[in-house]
Order: C-alpha cells, then sequence, then structure tokens
C-alpha cells in the first residue's frame, strides 16, 4: 500500500483511538492510561521521533559537505546562499503580512471580554538579542555544535569544510568520495525510517489526543480559524503562485511530493524532526539537486517558519484586542520585522513559536502574559503550522534549484521518483 495512504491510516487510528480513549474519561490511573497511552504508545511515538532527530546532526553535516564541495567547484555558492536566504525572508515576510491582513480584517480578538478568558501563568524565557544571535552562527567548537545539534552552527562549520575540500585537489577528491558514499547510506536510513512512520504517528496521535484539551476551543475559535484561514491562503495561493511563476513548474505535483514530509511534521509538530524526511524528498521526490537541497533544506528548517510567523501575526492583533491596545501602521511593520527576525536562529521544535511570540509582543509594547491566552490551543495549531513551514522550506529549495539550473525536472515530473517502496530507493 501506498506510504502516504499508510501514513494516513496510522493518523486517522490514532485519533480515534485517542478520542474515544479521552470521551470515555478513562482515570489517569487505569491500566490503559498508566500501560497503554502513557506507557507503551508514548514510548512509541517517542523512539520515532528520537529516530527522526538522530538523523538530522550526521545528515545535515555530510549532505552538506557535499554540497558545499560542488558548489563550491563552481564558485556559485554566494548567489545560493544569498538567494536562498533572501526568498526565505520574503515568503515569511508576506506570511505575517496576509496574517496580519486577515486578522484585522475578522477581528478574532474584537468584542471579546478579556475577563471571559482566563489567563494562566505565562512565563516568557528570555530571548536572544539580535547580535548574539548572528554571532552565535559562527561555532567556536564544531565537535560542540554537533553534540548540542546547534543547526546554523553546523551549517557553517560544514560549508567552510566542504569549500575547503573542494579546493583541496586529490585529497579533497578521496574525501570527497566517502562523503558521497556516507551520504547514500544516511538517505538510505531515512528510507527505512520513513517505512515505520505509519507507526509512529499512530502512537503519537493517539497520546496527543487523550490529552488534548477541547474545551479552550470555542473560547478562542475566531482566533483558531483565522490562523487556520491564514495558513490555508499562504500555502494553496502563495506557494503555488510562487512556484508557478519563479520556478515554473507545476504546484499540484510538488505538493504530491511533499505529503510525506507533510504530514510528518503535522504528527510530530518540529520541523527539525522532520529535516531527513524533507531532505530526502526533495532531493529524491522533487529532483532539487544535493547542491541546493543540502544547504536550503536545513538553513530552512531552522530560520525559516512561515507557518510560525502567521500565528505570530494573528496573536499580536488578537492579543492587542483583547486588551483594547490600538497598533499603529509602524507597529504592524515593527511586527513583520520582529517576526521575521525572530525566526532566524530559532529551532524547530514544538511550542517554541510561542516562545518567539513574547518578543514579537515586547518589541509593541503589549503585554506578555496575553500569551497565556492562546496557550491552550497551541498545541494543535502547532501542527498545522509546522506542516505549512516544511512545505515552504521545499518551496523555497525548488524555487532556487531552478533559477541555477539545480532541478531535474525528469525526476520532477516522475511522480514515483524516489519512492518508499519496500525498503527500495
Ligand atoms: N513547531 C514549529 C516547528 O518546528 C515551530 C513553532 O511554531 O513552534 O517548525
Amino acid at each position: 500500500m501506498n506510504l502516504t495512504v499508510r501514513i494516513l491510516i496510522g493518523m486517522a487510528a490514532g485519533l480515534v483511538l485517542g478520542t474515544l480513549i479521552k470521551l470515555a474519561g478513562v482515570p489517569a490511573d487505569h491500566f490503559i492510561s498508566v500501560y497503554l497511552v502513557d506507557g507503551v504508545l508514548d514510548a512509541g511515538g517517542d523512539i520515532f521521533i528520537r529516530s527522526l532527530q538522530l538523523m538530522v546532526v550526521p545528515l545535515v553535516f555530510v549532505s552538506l559537505v557535499c554540497g558545499a564541495a560542488s558548489l563550491g567547484g563552481h564558485g556559485n555558492m554566494g548567489r545560493v546562499g544569498g538567494k536562498t536566504v533572501g526568498l526565505y525572508l520574503i515568503t515569511t515576510g508576506i506570511a505575517i503580512s496576509i496574517a496580519l491582513l486577515l486578522a484585522l480584517i475578522i477581528g478574532p480578538g474584537e468584542g471579546a471580554a478579556s475577563a471571559g478568558l482566563v489567563t494562566p501563568d505565562f512565563q516568557p524565557k528570555p530571548t536572544e538579542s539580535i547580535k548574539d544571535t548572528l554571532v552565535n552562527i559562527f561555532p567556536t567548537n564544531p565537535v560542540n555544535a554537533m553534540a548540542e545539534g546547534n543547526m546554523l552552527q553546523i551549517i557553517v562549520f560544514a560549508l567552510l569544510f566542504g569549500v575547503a575540500l573542494s579546493r583541496t585537489g586529490e585529497a579533497g577528491r578521496r574525501v570527497n568520495v566517502v562523503f558521497d558514499d556516507l551520504n547514500e547510506i544516511l538517505m538510505k536510513l531515512i528510507t527505512m525510517l520513513i517505512e515505520l512512520a505509519p507507526y509512529g504517528v499512530f502512537c503519537l496521535m493517539t497520546v496527543l489526543f487523550t490529552r488534548i484539551g477541547w474545551q479552550e476551543i470555542d473560547k478562542l475559535i475566531a482566533y483558531f480559524m483565522t490562523v487556520v484561514l491564514a495558513l490555508i491562503v499562504h500555502a494553496s495561493v502563495v506557494y503555488p503562485s510562487l512556484l508557478t511563476v519563479l520556478a515554473r513548474v507545476n504546484p499540484v505535483t510538488f505538493f504530491n511530493k511533499m505529503r510525506e514530509p507533510m504530514l510528518v511534521a503535522f504528527s510530530t509538530s518540529s520541523s527539525g524532526a522532520t529535516l531527513p524526511v524533507t531532505l530526502r524528498t526533495v532531493e529524491r521526490r522533487v529532483g532539487v539537486k544535493n547542491e541546493v537541497a543540502s544547504f536550503a533544506i536545513p538553513l530552512g528548517a531552522t530560520i525559516n517558519m512561515d507557518g510560525t510567523a502567521i500565528m505570530q501575526g494573528v496573536a499580536t492583533v488578537f492579543i492587542a484586542q483583547i486588551y483594547h491596545i490600538d497598533l499603529t501602521f509602524v507597529d504592524y511593520l515593527m511586527v513583520i520585522l520582529t517576526a521575521t527576525m525572530a525566526s532566524i536562529g530559532t529551532a524547530g521544535v514544538p511550542g517554541v513559536g510561542l516562545i518567539m511570540l513574547a518578543m514579537v509582543l515586547k518589541q509593541v509594547g503589549l503585554p506578555v502574559e496575553g500569551i497565556g491566552l492562546i496557550l491552550g490551543i497551541d498545541r494543535l495549531l502547532d501542527m498545522l503550522r509546522t506542516a505549512v513551514n516544511v512545505v515552504g522550506d521545499g518551496t523555497v529549495a525548488t524555487i532556487v534549484a531552478r533559477t541555477e539550473n539545480d532541478l531535474d525536472l525528469d525526476v520532477f515530473n516522475d511522480p514515483d521518483a524516489g519512492r518508499v517502496i519496500d525498503g527500495a530507493d
């Protein structure tokens, strides 16, 4: 059976089972809760996410060394880097603008009596300054960067290493062969892991839906729907338009191929953990050459979060409306700028978008405690926005590759290219 279908079945089964357990009101000390939900299923979900995460550091390093080695040889690294970062910033800017616009039109927090909403305690964590963020991109110790999984530092080291490798003549060529082989092995490992996705996703969804609080949603339905609408508009209008105009490819084909990373992103709420799946899909199914994909995808998983920016845009307007605080045009520009900047240097892990929101709110003088209002339903939105974050990375990688002549159209147009079929690559 088709892998996407199997993942969808896993998801649906998890959703149904989780909801049933929740509706049945199974007490926390019942054996179903203790052994099944908090035991086997929770462990299963954790193991799935961990096995994806375990791939991230070796894969990004090896793949990017290969990519930088061939890019370094062509000498067009600066251009590819500039285009990628530029497109990431522009798409995030567009995302948050759409969010602000829709939120202002819909007015999700208008007329709501703030007294009706409970504000649980929310303690914002201190955020880094932009200067520190920039300085911290450069590692002092690459081993430490890998041990901590600091993506931007790993990217910098891999790029430098790859470029040096491409300039080292015979020795460089020998090592390059080893890295290319390692890359193949790691890709194979991901293919093996993706086959487990239906089971992992089933565990994650079951546990999530036994724990999720629906009762919050009705109070916040306008906020929830505004975020969802903005996510849909961004994913179904902005990305397809960019793909059609800038990459001159069929967006339907692109979205078809991106189904698996989207589903994994949705179930794990982490673009970081989804990275191995995204990278494999973008290279093997979409046809983006390693030179571009190995750089654009890990970078995107770290700095490009369009879905997150959308949530932040809507949340800012929502909180301002609840607290009856008027924002000026300049404030909105500030929100666009801060939210775009805040995405840089923040890892793609569940819920991190809310932490970054504190920085945006502070910038325009809104009460940070307002985050408490939307805390309850953020888990669900996190799933949706992470899927958008991941598609955004794939879109930009495809556009950059196409403009650099690094998109293999035969692979792109072949519906079976890179499909995971019984472990065969
Ligand atoms: N979970 C999101 C991601 O990993 C980040 C966030 O919005 O919280 O991309």
